[in-house]
C-alpha cells in the first residue's frame, strides 16, 4: 500500500490541537472575582479572609515580584449541567500561566471558605473539582518570578526583594466554573499514550503501523463538530491496540510519584513552605481519586514545615502515610549536598530525618533519595548503613559532561569498604511525566540488560514543585502492559529496591566517590555561606561537647531545644542549592543571617556550659574541643594556664626578603610577598621548586558557558593573571606566643587582599590569614603552592576519612576531575616526605602534576601544584554573589604526614578558645583515647532524652587501629549503636571493662558508642 503515515501523523496533530483539546470542557461560566493584595510577606488564610476584598476583573494585572494576592471566586454552577453524564465540574483558573513548567512562575493555592486547603492551582494543573451548586473558593496567588527564564543564565535583579521592583508580573486570564467531559479527557490520554509510544517504535515495526492505523480509524469516527458526543466510539477504535499486552521481555518500570521540591533555589525558603503545601495537597487530591497511586517525598524538613504551618494538611498526610499511599522517603533532613557537609553533619542529616519520620509516622525509609545533589561522597555508603538504610538512589551523574557512568544498578563501595545497592534511574530525569519518549529512553539506556530488567522512574513536576498530575497517572495506567512499551507499575521506592535487588544476583561494583563531572564551581560559589557552614559545624561540636560535659560534671541543664534548633538550621542550609551557592541572593543573605544567629546561640551554650563547669570568677580558661592536644591544652579539656615556651620563632630581613624561621622550618618571602624558599630543617630539604614561587594568588577568567554559579569550565581555569605585585610587605609586630610574621597587601581591579603570613614557635605550619575586599565579577581567585614533591596522588579529607585522587590526567575520568572537594586539609607526598595544606573555609581544590623548569635543572622537574579555589563572583542566579569582605585561613605544613594533616585540619577549625571571667576549676575530659588514629568526632546526649552519652569515633589515618577509650564519668554499660542510637551487634568493641573499652577499627571505620547512665 501507499505510505501516507506522515499525512496521518499531521492530521492527528492538528485534530488534537484544534478539536480534541478544546473539547475537554463542554462549557464554562465566569465566576465573580474579588481580590486583596497582601502588602508584605505572606499571611495566613484566617488573616487574609478577614481583610477587605475589592472587585477584580479577568484581564487585570496582578502580582509584584514575590507578592501575594488573594482572589475570592464565587458563583453558581449552571443548573442545566446537573444532568450531564460523564462530566466533572471544576473551577478552572489561569493566573497568567506561561509556557514554563509549574514551580517557575505564578502559583496558586485553593482553599474552601472554611480554610481547608484543596489543592494547588498551577500551570499544567489549573483545575479544582467542585461539588454542589455553589462555588466559593479562595486562591492564594503567589507572583513568583521566573528567575530561570529560558535558562539563558542572564543576570536578573528579581532574586532579591530589594531589587525586584514592583511592576506586576502576571495577568488573571481565567476564573471559570467549567464542565469537564471525562470521555473526551480519556480519549486525549489514549491518544497521547499511543502516539507517544508509536513515535519511539522502529519505523518498520508492525506495532508502529498498527497504532497509526488505529489512530486513523479513531479520527475517521470522531465528529469534528461533536468530539464529546463521538469520543466513546473514537475510544473504541483504540481499544484493541491499547489492550495488546507488553512483550514478555519488556523492561519493567516502577513508577514512583514524586515532586523534587528544592528546599530553596530560585525562590526563598518561605516560598518552598507554600510549594510543599500546594504539592502535597495536589497529591492528596490524586490519592482520593486513584487508590493505587503512591507518592514518595523525601526531606523531613518539608514535612516539619507542613506540621507547623498547615497542621490540618499534615494530619491528612499522616493518614495517607498510614494507608501506604504517601511514602516518606530518603531519611535525611533535607536532600543535602554530600560533598561539603562534615562527617557529623552528614550523620545528623539521617539522625534528624529518620528520627522525624519514626516519631511522626512510625516509618523508616530504607533508601537514600538524592536525585539531584552534585556528586556523592565516598563516605556515604558507610553512613547510609550506619543509619540503618540499605539502598541509594540518584540520577545526577547522567549530567556528566565527559564520561557516561557505566551502571544503572550496582554496589557502591565506600572508603571503608561498606557496600550499598545503588540505582541510577536510566530515565535520567527526576521530573518525568511517563511519556512514551521517557519510557523508551529508560529502556534504551538501561545498562544492566541481560542480567537485570527493572528500573525506577520518578514522575511528577519537580524543582519548584507541583508533583504528579492526573494525566501522568493516566499514562501509567495505559502502559501497565502495552505492547512495545516497558511495563509500568505504580510503586514505592522500597518495592522497587526489593525487586531490583532480588533480580540482580551479582551487581557490578563501583568503588569510591561518585564524582559529578559538572557543577564544579559549587565547591566555591557563595564563600560566606560555605564559611558559615564550616564555622557552625565546629561550633556545634563545641556546644554539644561542653553542654554534655556540663550536664555530667555539674548537673547543668542540657540545652536540648537550642541544640536541636541549631542543628536543624545548619542541616537545612546544607540543602543542595544553598551550601553549593547556586541560589538567588535572597537565599544566601538569609543563610548568612541564619548562620550568624546560630553562631550566637552556640556561643551562648558554650559560655553557659563553661560557667557551669568552672563557676564564676575572674580567671581565664583555655578550652580545647579538638581531638588532639593543642598549645599545651589536652584534647576535650579546659585548663587554666599553659607555660609559654621561651624559644620564639625569629624574623630577619635579608637581601632576598623576609626570613621567618624556627627549629622546624625556614621560609623566605620575597619583595612580592611570595615564598621563594621553604626549607624543612628536619628533612634538610627545599620544598619550593627552583625558579618557582609558592603562595601565589591567581585571578582566573570565570565566564562559564552555562550554569554560572555552578560551573568552572576548563578553559577558564587555564586562563589567568598572576597577582604577583605587592603594594606592601611589612613586618608584623606584637604577635602573641612568640609568633613572627609579615603582612602582604595587594590591590588589583577594585579589590584588596591583605595576607598575614605567620610562623609560631613550635610548629612547622605556616599560617596564612586573608582579609579580602572582593569586588571582581566573573573571576575565580586561587591560592597556589608550587611544591617540589612528586606526588602521583593527593589525599583530601572528606567525611570520616580521606580519599586519594590521581594528580595526573591520564584518562578522561581523571581529566574531568579537575576541581575536587576537600574538607579541612589536603596532603601530597612522596614516600617519607609530604606537605599538608589545611583551611578553615575552603572546599574547592585543584591538585595537579606540574613540570617546573629552571636553570638549575637540565630538564623540567615534575612536582605538584596545590591550588585552593578561594572566591568566585558568578552573576547568575545572584548577580551580587561573593561581593564584599571575606576572612579566611590557610595553613601550609611541610614535612607533614597524613596524621599531621589530620591534626592541622582540627587545629585550624577548632582553635583554642579562651574564656575569661570564670572560676579556676579546670575541665577534665569526659573521655581520652590512646591512639591518635581514633578520633572522637562527637560527644552528645542521646536523642531520646535518657541522659545516655553518645560518642562518635572514627579511624582517621586510613590504618587498622587498636585504641583504648577511657571514660571518666559514671556509666552502667556501653553498647555500640547505629546513628539512630539503636544497639547493633558490635565487631569494633573487643573488650570493655570498668572504665575503658578497647576498639579495633578497620581503616575509616565509624562507630557510635552509647554509654548508659542508669
Ligand atoms: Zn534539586
Amino acid at each position: 500500500m501507499h505510505d501516507d503515515s506522515a499525512l496521518v501523523e499531521a492530521r492527528l496533530n492538528r485534530f488534537v490541537r484544534e478539536r480534541l483539546q478544546p473539547a475537554i470542557y463542554r462549557a464554562t461560566t465566569p465566576l465573580e472575582v474579588t481580590a486583596w493584595v497582601v502588602p508584605g510577606e505572606p499571611v495566613s488564610f484566617a488573616e487574609a479572609v478577614s481583610r477587605p476584598f475589592t472587585p477584580f476583573a479577568v484581564g487585570e494585572a496582578w502580582g509584584r515580584p514575590w507578592g501575594t494576592v488573594w482572589f475570592h471566586l464565587t458563583g453558581t454552577v449552571p443548573p442545566k449541567w446537573a444532568g450531564l453524564a460523564e462530566t466533572r465540574i471544576e473551577v478552572v483558573v489561569d493566573l497568567g500561566f506561561t509556557v514554563a513548567v509549574p514551580g517557575f512562575q505564578a502559583e496558586g493555592t485553593a482553599y474552601n471558605p472554611d480554610g481547608r486547603l484543596l489543592k494547588g492551582v498551577e500551570a499544567l494543573n489549573r483545575a479544582v473539582t467542585v461539588t454542589g451548586e455553589i462555588v466559593d473558593m479562595y486562591i492564594e496567588a503567589a507572583a513568583n518570578p521566573n528567575i530561570a527564564a529560558d535558562f539563558s543564565f542572564t543576570p536578573t535583579p528579581l532574586g532579591d526583594l530589594a531589587t525586584a521592583g514592583t511592576t506586576p508580573l502576571y495577568t488573571l486570564r481565567q476564573a471559570d466554573v467549567a464542565a469537564r467531559d471525562t470521555q473526551a479527557w480519556h480519549l486525549l490520554q489514549d491518544v497521547v499514550a499511543l502516539d507517544g509510544l508509536r513515535r519511539e517504535l522502529p519505523a518498520a515495526s508492525p506495532r508502529r503501523a498498527n497504532i497509526l492505523r488505529a489512530l486513523e480509524r479513531c479520527l475517521d469516527l470522531l465528529d469534528p463538530d461533536d468530539v464529546g458526543g463521538t469520543a466513546a466510539v473514537g475510544r473504541a477504535a483504540l481499544a484493541d491496540v491499547l489492550a495488546s499486552p507488553a512483550n514478555a521481555s519488556a523492561h519493567r518500570v516502577h513508577a514512583v510519584g514524586h515532586a523534587h521540591i528544592d528546599s530553596a533555589w530560585l525562590w526563598p525558603v518561605r516560598e518552598t513552605v507554600r510549594k510543599v503545601a500546594r504539592t502535597f495537597s495536589n497529591v492528596l487530591d490524586l490519592i482520593d481519586r486513584y487508590p493505587d497511586f503512591v507518592f514518595a517525598a523525601s526531606s523531613a524538613q518539608q514535612y516539619a514545615w507542613l506540621q507547623d504551618g498547615y497542621p490540618e494538611l499534615f494530619e491528612r498526610v499522616r493518614r495517607a502515610v498510614a494507608a501506604g499511599n504517601f511514602v516518606p522517603a530518603g531519611g535525611m533532613w533535607v536532600e543535602s549536598d554530600t560533598n561539603m557537609p562534615g562527617g557529623e553533619a552528614l550523620a545528623r542529616q539521617f539522625v534528624a530525618g529518620k528520627g522525624f519520620f519514626l516519631r511522626e509516622f512510625g516509618v523508616e525509609p530504607l533508601e537514600v533519595w538524592l536525585p539531584d545533589s552534585f556528586g556523592y561522597s565516598a563516605a556515604l555508603p558507610q553512613i547510609v548503613q550506619a543509619a540503618g538504610s540499605r539502598w541509594f538512589l540518584t540520577q545526577k551523574l547522567s549530567w556528566n559532561d565527559t564520561n557516561v557512568f557505566p551502571h544503572h544498578s550496582f554496589l557502591w563501595e565506600g572508603l571503608d569498604g561498606s557496600r550499598t545497592f545503588t540505582h541510577f534511574p536510566p530515565v535520567a530525569d527526576y521530573n518525568a511525566q511517563l511519556s512514551g519518549l521517557e519510557l523508551a529512553r529508560a529502556e534504551r539506556l538501561y545498562s544492566e540488560k541481560g542480567v537485570a530488567n527493572t528500573s525506577l522512574v520518578p514522575f511528577g513536576w519537580g524543582d519548584g514543585g507541583g508533583g504528579p498530575t492526573e494525566e501522568m497517572i493516566a499514562a501509567a495506567h495505559r502502559t501497565a502492559s502495552l505492547e512495545g512499551s516497558p511495563t509500568v507499575e505504580l510503586s514505592s521506592p522500597r518495592r522497587f529496591f526489593e525487586a531490583a535487588e532480588a533480580e540482580y544476583a551479582a551487581p557490578p561494583v563501583w568503588s569510591g566517590e561518585l564524582y559529578l563531572e559538572f557543577h564544579r564551581g559549587t565547591l566555591t560559589s557563595q564563600a560566606r555561606t560555605k564559611q558559615g557552614n564550616r564555622r557552625c559545624e565546629h561550633l556545634l561540636r563545641e556546644a554539644d561537647l561542653w553542654a554534655t560535659t556540663a550536664f555530667i560534671r555539674s548537673g547543668a541543664e542540657y540545652p536540648r531545644a537550642a541544640l536541636e534548633n541549631a542543628w536543624q538550621t545548619v542541616l537545612l542550609q546544607q540543602f543542595h542549592d544553598i551550601l553549593p551557592g547556586s541560589s538567588i541572593a535572597w537565599v544566601h543573605q538569609q543563610a548568612e543571617r541564619e548562620y550568624a544567629r546560630v553562631a550566637g546561640v552556640l556561643e551562648g551554650v558554650i559560655e553557659a556550659s563553661v560557667r557551669a563547669l568552672c563557676g564564676p570568677g575572674d580567671d581565664a580558661i583555655l578550652l580545647n574541643a579538638g581531638p588532639y592536644a593543642q598549645e599545651g591544652v589536652p584534647a576535650l579539656c579546659g585548663v587554666t594556664q599553659v607555660a609559654d615556651s621561651l624559644l620564639g620563632a625569629t624574623i630577619a630581613r635579608s637581601p632576598a626578603g623576609w626570613v621567618l624561621s624556627n627549629r622546624h622550618v625556614r621560609v623566605t618571602i620575597d619583595a612580592d610577598g611570595l615564598f621563594t624558599s621553604i626549607y624543612d630543617r628536619h628533612a634538610e630539604r627545599e620544598v619550593v621548586p627552583p625558579g618557582a614561587r609558592a603562595n601565589l594568588l591567581t585571578l582566573h577568567r570565570d565566564t562559564p558557558t552555562q550554569w554560572d554559579a555552578w560551573d568552572i569550565d576548563t578553559p577558564n581555569a587555564r586562563l589567568f593573571e598572576a597577582l604577583t605585585d605587592a603594594e606592601t610587605v611589612e613586618q608584623l609586630d606584637h604577635l602573641p606566643h612568640g609568633q613572627v610574621g609579615v603582612r602582604v597587601t595587594r590591590r588589583f581591579g577594585a579589590s584588596t587582599i591583605t595576607q598575614d603570613v605567620t610562623l609560631a614557635q613550635a610548629s612547622s605550619a605556616i599560617d596564612l590569614t586573608f582579609n579580602i575586599d572582593w569586588h571582581e565579577r566573573q573571576k575565580l581567585l586561587r591560592l597556589n603552592f608550587a611544591l617540589d614533591v612528586a606526588a602521583d596522588r593527593a589525599a583530601s579529607e572528606i567525611q570520616f576519612g580521606h580519599i586519594f585522587r590521581p594528580t595526573h590526567a591520564n584518562t578522561s575520568w581523571d581529566a574531568a576531575r579537575f576541581e575536587t572537594v576537600a574538607h579541612r586539609w589536603v596532603h601530597v607526598g612522596e614516600p617519607g616526605f609530604g606537605v599538608a595544606v589545611a583551611n578553615d573555609s575552603t572546599y574547592g581544590h585543584s591538585i595537579t602534576r606540574t613540570a617546573f623548569a629552571s636553570e638549575a635543572d637540565a630538564a623540567p622537574r615534575i612536582g605538584t601544584t596545590v591550588s585552593l579555589s578561594l572566591l568566585r563572583a558568578p552573576l547568575f542566579p545572584d548577580p551580587t554573589a561573593d561581593q564584599g569582605r571575606h576572612e579566611l585561613r590557610v595553613a601550609l605544613r611541610v614535612g607533614a604526614s597524613i596524621p599531621d594533616a589530620v591534626y592541622e585540619g582540627y587545629r585550624l577549625n577548632l582553635p583554642i578558645r579562651s574564656l575569661t571571667g570564670v572560676g579556676s576549676t579546670p575541665v577534665e575530659p569526659l573521655l581520652t583515647v590512646d591512639n591518635p588514629a581514633v578520633v572522637i568526632e562527637a560527644v552528645k546526649l542521646a536523642e531520646d532524652g535518657s541522659g545516655d552519652v553518645i560518642v562518635r569515633v572514627y579511624e582517621a589515618h586510613g590504618t587498622r587501629a587498636l585504641a583504648r577509650v577511657i571514660r571518666s564519668f559514671e556509666s552502667a554499660a556501653v553498647v555500640e549503636t547505629d546513628l539512630l542510637e539503636r544497639p547493633v551487634i558490635s565487631a569494633a568493641v573487643i573488650e570493655a571493662d570498668d572504665a575503658a573499652l578497647t576498639l579495633e577499627l578497620r581503616p575509616f571505620q565509624l562507630v557510635t558508642l552509647r554509654y548508659r547512665r542508669m
